[in-house]
């Protein structure tokens, strides 16, 4: 088959390798959709929690191709997404409810093969069947909204609270839908680029700022205590940084941008005492696939316009340097797209 393969960090090719050989308890999915995430990005640059070399690819649906002698309730032609955060059921952290944090944990695409390839091998505890009208498009979606899911859960939205998130990417942009539908009073989005403001307006944006060095006088002047919950949808330092002179007291901070591995930020201690601020962080997703799901089939979070490029899986290293240098917005690949 086709595949994208990260051989070591900061190098890629797409070329031809061996089929995926179905285990006891797995299935092979023939790959319909995969989205590109800016997690790749980190993945392709050593830093995150990646094995190498690799094939990518974590947000993915498909068909099932074949299944495994002990797999029941999956079958041929059933068209699933996966959950690509394994966990053993086993260890501590799973028996209390925390799979996200296992002792064991493995990532499809991240430590094991992922969807930039015609077909992936995945544990079939790990597959999710789709409601009949899903399309592709919201196939691939269901991952990176599991982990707003999660994100949310985490945050825990109170009603009329009022949020401000940094970052208008395609995760932005699904944390203000998402925030909209958590009974936020307000939804404040701060972004660089002005197209992807317009489309924050779109989602119901109460206030959109662009990121052009007066945004912090603008955010006082919107809100000058500060707001319930901010949201860093970015993963830059920078914005991060600054983004705690925006929470009120008692205010709730959550990162959701992956920031650099081994980066630090410069953050007061005496600040967090004074003002009673709870810091939270939401690691990827932690059994939030069926409600991701639920969300897209009723139409509650809208993705179709998300998606900025849809592109053959061969044009990958093209489409992924556009994705780095932050040109396009959701990016969707598929063999025969
Ligand atoms: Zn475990």
């Amino acid at each position: 088959m086709r595949a994208v393969i990260f051989p070591q960090p900061g190098a890629m090719s797409y070329e031809s390798v061996d089929d995926p050989t179905c285990g006891d308890q797995e299935v092979i999915i023939k790959v319909a959709r995969s989205g590109v995430r800016g997690t790749d990005i980190h993945i392709f640059s050593n830093e995150y929690e990646s094995d190498f070399p690799l094939i990518p690819g974590h947000e993915f649906g498909g068909e099932i191709v074949e299944t495994g002698k002990d797999v029941t309730g999956l079958a041929i032609g059933d068209r699933v997404v996966v959950d690509p955060n394994l966990n053993c059921a086993h260890c501590d952290f799973c028996r209390d409810h925390q799979a996200n944090h296992c002792a064991s944990w493995e990532g499809i695409g991240v430590t094991r093969s992922g969807g930039f390839a015609e077909y992936v091998n995945v544990p079939a505890r790990a597959a999710y069947t789709t409601p009949e009208n899903f399309s592709a498009t919201q196939m691939a979606f269901v991952e990176p909204l599991a982990c707003v899911v999660w994100a949310l859960r985490r945050i825990r939205v109170n009603p009329a609270d009022r949020a401000l998130i940094f970052g208008s990417g395609p995760m932005g942009l699904l944390l203000l839908q998402a925030l909209r539908r958590n009974s936020a009073a307000e939804v404040v989005i701060v972004e660089k680029q002005a197209a992807r403001l317009a489309l924050a307006r779109r989602f119901d944006a109460s206030h959109t700022i662009l990121a052009d060095g007066g945004q912090q006088e603008e955010l006082r002047d919107i809100v000058p205590k500060g707001f319930d919950i901010v949201v860093d949808a970015t993963g830059i330092l920078a914005v991060i940084e600054s983004a705690f002179s925006h929470l009120k007291a008692r205010g709730r901070f959550l990162q959701f941008g992956v920031a650099p591995m081994r980066a630090s930020i410069k953050l007061k201690p005496y600040d967090v005492f004074r003002n009673d601020w709870t810091i939270v962080g939401s690691f990827a997703l932690c059994q939030t696939t069926l409600p991701a799901i639920r969300w897209l089939e009723s139409n509650a979070i809208d993705v179709e316009p998300l998606v900025s490029h849809q592109l053959p899986l061969s044009d990958f290293e093209t489409v992924f340097n556009s994705f780095m240098a932050g040109e396009t917005l959701k990016v969707h690949l598929a063999v025969d797209a």
